[in-house]
């Protein structure tokens, strides 16, 4: 896993000064190693019965829709507010400065379907705690949150349902 690290590219001062950014696209480019970066983690899942992947805007996107694909499962969609054109409902949470929201369709997981939720990266944990509180309220049943990676010295797993987190890289 080591290769798939290092060709995750580090970007100084983005989005604003004194963060270094994880940019994954330069590992999304490299068709080998989007396959293995895909393959690696659909194959925990392979053999267990996964209904629904949510992914979560936009990055998660990417990875949510091919593991859905891999696992015989739906995507479903959690997205900035005014994108989804049925009914939705939001869910706010809070950043380090302010507040964000997301949103999803009110018909988009059924009571007991089995949801794997996916995203590119794990920092803070309040993106991926709000999707877990959607998900939670619809009744779904979270098999796992999972992650391409991890920036674990921000500990975001303490606000995730423990034993329930997974990811491939870790920094
Ligand atoms: P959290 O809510 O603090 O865990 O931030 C996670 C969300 O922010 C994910 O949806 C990521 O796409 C995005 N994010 C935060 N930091 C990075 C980074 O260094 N690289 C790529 N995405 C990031």
């Amino acid at each position: 896993m080591d290769e798939l690290k290092n060709i995750i590219r580090d970007v100084p001062d983005f989005p604003k000064k004194g963060i270094i950014f994880k940019d994954i696209t330069t590992l999304l480019s490299d068709a080998k190693s989007y396959q293995r970066m895909i393959d690696s983690i659909a194959n925990r899942y392979v053999g267990q019965r996964i209904d629904k992947v949510v992914g979560v805007e936009a990055r998660g996107f990417i990875i949510g829709a091919a593991l859905a694909y891999k696992l015989n499962a739906g995507i479903v969609l959690v997205r900035k507010p005014g994108k989804l054109p049925a009914e939705t409902f939001k869910k706010t949470y809070d950043l380090e400065y302010g507040t964000d929201t997301l949103e999803m369709h009110t018909d988009a997981i059924k009571k007991g379907e089995r949801i794997l939720i996916a995203d590119d990266l794990l920092a803070t944990g309040g993106t991926m705690g709000a999707v877990v509180d959607m998900v939670n309220s619809m009744g779904g049943e979270i098999v796992e949150c999972c992650f391409m990676a991890e920036l674990e010295f921000l500990d975001g797993r303490k606000k995730l349902p423990a034993g329930k987190v997974f990811s491939l890289l870790i920094f």
